[in-house]
């Protein structure tokens, strides 16, 4: 066992930061961890702080192992955000830390699980504590790609790419580690198109399996307009209760904490001079909610373009097992037939181009159900 059984499929990016950890004097104070969504960028930081910080290099077993990899370790500070930016405020405290020399291990290890939302001000905050490094801090930044984090902080960290694991590879980890049934762990790993925290919580949860079998379903379901605008409604709703549930209860909690923090008492007015504050804190959240609700439309629409690139295999005759390109929706292969032969490839490619322009749009702020709408009229059978 080691720190690093868990990063499926990342043999190259393994191999670069063991050596590091390997050679001391080979180090680098700063690095970049890329990699798409669902690759394992912070599991593979993790993993590198706790390798960093074990007598043997990262067992996986001892006390330094654990508490580094769930975040616990006094020398370990893992920074994630669902702030859509990280400020000035948040990044100062982390400078100040980056000065202090470890309390017990070998060095202190900084993750920024979200380094492509440093602004300018930020991130030139940043610059200045990694251009003059303590000699035993290092600082792991993890972002999507590296165009994504600003040009001088990119020019000055160590870069490390992580690859889109393959498939069967997802499929054995939740086999070996979660326990979960074979075909149960092929079917999610080929419907989360390999991102393996998704593919844990479809594999976990059978309510967000049946979301995305209602969210593929309305490919069959739109006959015509009336139903393309019911069921964009319905996808839109859906979106802000999802979003809801997972925000409101932390909400409130920052809110009573706020309050205590103000020294004031929750339900009763704010006196004036403190009321902006509060305001500040929810326009946060209130940002913090649209987004949330952009990011599970974005899923529900890249589950969808999954669905059309199935049919447009089985139309170009590219999908199958012979040789073939792996369906993403295996257990729909039945409805993908029916779609593929009731189209021709010229509509599919139409339809994914209305799902991606829909993407564009929520992307770009415009409002969602504005853009869903139009996307599911394309959708509908055109003679
Ligand atoms: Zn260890």
């Amino acid at each position: 066992m080691s720190v690093w059984d868990d990063l499926v499929g990342q043999e190259a990016a393994v191999a670069v930061l063991r050596g590091a950890v390997a050679d001391p004097s080979a180090m680098t104070h700063a690095w970049l961890l890329t990699g798409p969504p669902g690759s394992g960028r912070s599991n593979a930081a993790r993993a590198f702080a706790a390798a960093l910080l074990c007598p043997r290099g990262g067992c996986g077993e001892c006390h330094e192992c654990t508490t580094a990899l769930a975040g616990t370790h006094a020398d370990v500070e893992v920074v994630a955000t669902e702030a859509s930016i990280l400020r000035r405020q948040d990044v100062e405290p982390l400078v100040q830390l980056a000065q202090r020399s470890p309390s017990g291990g070998r060095w202190r290890v900084i993750v920024i699980e979200d380094a492509d939302r440093l602004n300018e001000t930020s991130g030139n905050v940043l610059l200045k504590a990694i251009e003059e490094p303590p000699p035993r801090t290092v600082w792991v930044l993890c972002a999507p790609s590296p165009q994504d984090v600003l040009v001088t902080i990119r020019s000055r960290s160590r870069s490390v790419v992580l690859r889109v694991p393959p498939v069967d590879a997802v499929a054995r980890l939740l086999v070996e580690r979660d326990g979960v049934e074979p075909a149960l762990a092929d079917a999610v790993a080929h419907a989360s198109q390999s991102h393996i925290g998704l593919a844990r919580r479809l594999a976990r949860d059978p309510d967000a399996r049946a979301r995305r079998r209602e969210v593929l379903d309305l490919a069959r379901r739109i006959r015509g307009v009336p139903d393309a605008v019911l069921a964009a409604g319905e996808l839109v709703e859906v979106a802000q209760a999802e979003s809801k549930a997972a925000t409101e209860e932390r909400d409130a909690d920052e809110k009573s904490r706020l309050y205590r923090a103000l020294g004031a008492e929750e339900g009763k007015p704010l006196p004036p001079a403190l009321r902006s504050q509060l305001k500040a804190l929810e326009d946060e959240q209130k940002r913090r909610a649209t987004r949330a609700q952009r990011d599970v439309l974005d899923r529900a629409m890249t589950d969808l373009l999954s669905l059309y690139r199935d049919v447009l295999l089985v139309q170009l005759g590219a999908a199958g097992a012979d040789g073939g390109i792996d369906l993403v929706n295996v257990e729909l292969a039945d409805s993908v037939a029916t779609l593929a032969a009731d189209s021709t490839p010229e509509q599919t490619l139409r339809r994914m181009d209305a799902i991606g322009t829909a993407r564009e749009r929520l992307a770009a702020n415009v409002a969602p159900l504005l853009a869903v709408e139009a996307m599911a009229v394309a959708l509908r059978p055109q003679g």
